[in-house]
């Protein structure tokens, strides 16, 4: 027999959290389904458990550990009533009311949980050049976030890889603090906007390696170069930087929807402008899941408080 949750919440970042707070303020006694511990992470909580200092969140005027923030959010909705559950939803079925949610074996009848409302905070994740010690050094030297961690590189030679418009607005923000940025690009030619590539040309503090890969990180714990490979002629060479910015792209973690909630041509949750509304009223979408513009973790958790209140709103309409 399905457990029955009138907030079942899914994802556990600072949306997820966020919107736990909440709604366990407004005592709807959330069950939070958090994920699992990952190869990028023995705790669940997003891609803060990935990042060391977090500066720019608002209320840490001497900056925090993004773990730490992470399990103060997690604590803060546990002295509430919010509970967790450390498993991955496996398979969700919306089309019927109550929601129904499978955890662990997708294939059996009975769901793990029905929900008169779900929250989805699945968040999104940095496409990574899966290389070699790679999730060891983000945060120490590798990052995939340039309005985090452009500030730690004051001065100093740093690298983007990519030829998109993240790449180009990233080495662009970074400029203003490093002293040379260089974009690696596997191509001779960008996938940019015509804007986004004049303005990343016209910039004296950026160059740009053409045609090259970047094969391998240097250093154990902390990144000390990198090796490149010329895509034409195969021959590697070692490029000695403090910092390397990734940005191929990002993909929104949002398997377990397809054919369950409308789905934007990217990928993300479509969610109502200025809302958490998805397509189907009792469904409520909120973080990087649905927000491919900002991807903060202060606008994460504001639009989690956002999901939380018209959850709540909404489950109030339902009882009238
Ligand atoms: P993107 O447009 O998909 O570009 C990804 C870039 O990374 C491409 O240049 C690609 O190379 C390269 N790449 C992919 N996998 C790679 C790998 N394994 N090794 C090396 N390079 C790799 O992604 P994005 O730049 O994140 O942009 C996503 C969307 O958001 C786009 O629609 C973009 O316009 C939009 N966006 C807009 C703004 C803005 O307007 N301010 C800012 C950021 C993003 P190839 O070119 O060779 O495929």
């Amino acid at each position: 027999m399905a457990e029955h949750r009138e907030v079942l919440i899914i994802g556990s970042g600072p949306a997820g959290l966020t919107a736990a707070i909440y709604a366990a303020r407004a005592n709807l006694t959330p069950l939070v389904i958090e994920g699992e511990p990952s190869s990028t992470s023995d705790q669940p909580g997003g891609q803060l458990m990935l990042t060391t200092e977090v500066e720019n969140y608002p209320g840490f005027p001497e900056g925090i550990m993004g773990p730490e923030l992470m399990q103060n959010f997690r604590s803060q909705a546990e002295r509430f009533g919010a509970t967790f559950l450390t498993q991955k939803v496996s398979r969700v079925d919306f089309s019927t009311s109550p929601f129904r949610i499978w955890i662990g074996d997708s294939n059996t009848e009975e769901p793990s949980y029905s929900a008169d409302a779900v929250i989805v905070s699945t968040g999104a994740r940095s496409v990574m050049l899966e290389l070699p010690n790679e999730y060891e050094l983000v945060g120490h030297g590798l990052s995939t976030c340039a309005t985090c961690d452009g500030f730690f590189f004051r001065d100093q030679e740093i690298a983007v890889v990519g030829g998109g418009d993240s790449a180009m607005e990233e080495a662009t923000f970074l400029s203003r603090f490093a002293s040379k940025v260089t974009i690696i690009h596997r191509r001779d030619e960008l996938r940019a906007s015509k804007i986004m590539q004049e303005r990343a040309f016209s910039n004296p503090k950026i160059d740009f390696l053409w045609n090259h890969e970047v094969v391998g990180y240097l250093g154990d714990s902390k990144l000390e170069g990198i090796t490149v490979r010329d895509v034409n002629s195969g021959n590697e060479s070692n490029i000695n930087l403090s910092g390397l910015f990734i940005a191929i792209g990002h993909k929104p973690n949002t398997d377990i929807f397809i054919n369950q909630l409308d789905l934007l041509d990217n990928g993300y949750i479509a969610t109502q402008p200025d809302s958490s509304l998805t397509n189907i009223p009792g469904i409520f979408a909120c973080g990087d899941v649905q927000d491919f513009t900002y991807r903060q973790a202060i606008t994460a958790a504001g639009s989690g408080c956002m999901a939380a209140i018209d959850a709540e709103r909404w489950l109030e309409e339902q009882t009238d």
